[in-house]
């Protein structure tokens, strides 16, 4: 199996860039961001608790996450693997996809680092807020929140995978295709 961990502060390009991994590779999406705005669209009560974090900028409860982590992998078997996109965002999330993998005989191949400057990130958000409809988009105050969750919480995971040398770091800015180009060859050469 091929299971990647796309990460990357918010405005990154994450989910962008898992569309181009999942075809070349023919893997599974696994967005948590996505999973939960179903849950929110769905007025599921995961999806209520999940909201009340998500619209102002914070990282929704790990145990939340990683069951629907669960889930999702249990439902949709995928022979080949998986990108995970948002997913881990924090290091107990992180032991606790180690430990799921591990249930199906399998591992975390490469966490793939997309690296964006900060006022990019910021112009990228506020550009897309625009179109995407999302709530957390709205708004400088929230993505600063956004921002500042990553630093804290998601940004120390570099560290655990640095640790097991699955750690890669690819340039974030360019054209989309310059990107996608420069993560596949960092894959084919896993
Ligand atoms: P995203 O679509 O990945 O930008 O995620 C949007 C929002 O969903 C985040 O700002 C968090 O509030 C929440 N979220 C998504 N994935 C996670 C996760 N793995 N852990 C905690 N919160 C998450």
């Amino acid at each position: 199996m091929l299971n990647l961990v796309l990460f990357g502060p918010p405005g990154a390009g994450k989910g962008t860039q898992a569309d181009f991994l999942i075809q070349k590779f023919n893997l599974k999406h696994l967005s948590t961001g996505e999973l939960l705005r179903e849950q929110i669209a769905s007025r599921t009560a995961l999806g209520q608790e999940a909201e009340l974090f998500m619209d102002k900028g914070f990282l929704v409860p790990d145990a939340l996450v990683i069951e629907m982590i669960r889930t999702e992998l249990q439902e949709n078997k995928h022979e080949n693997g998986y990108v995970f996109d948002g997913f881990p965002r924090t290091v107990d999330q992180a032991i606790a996809l180690d430990e799921l993998l591990t249930n199906i005989g399998s591992e975390v191949t490469a966490m793939l680092l997309l690296s964006v400057e900060k006022q990019e990130l910021i112009k990228r958000l506020l550009n897309r807020s625009k179109t995407s409809g999302r709530a957390d988009d709205q708004g400088p105050a929230i993505i600063e929140n956004r921002i500042q969750e990553y630093n804290e919480k998601t940004r120390p995971i570099k560290d655990y995978y640095t640790a097991q040398n699955k750690f890669h770091r690819i340039a974030g800015v360019g054209t989309v295709a310059d990107i996608a180009q420069r993560l596949i060859e960092t894959v084919n050469k896993l």
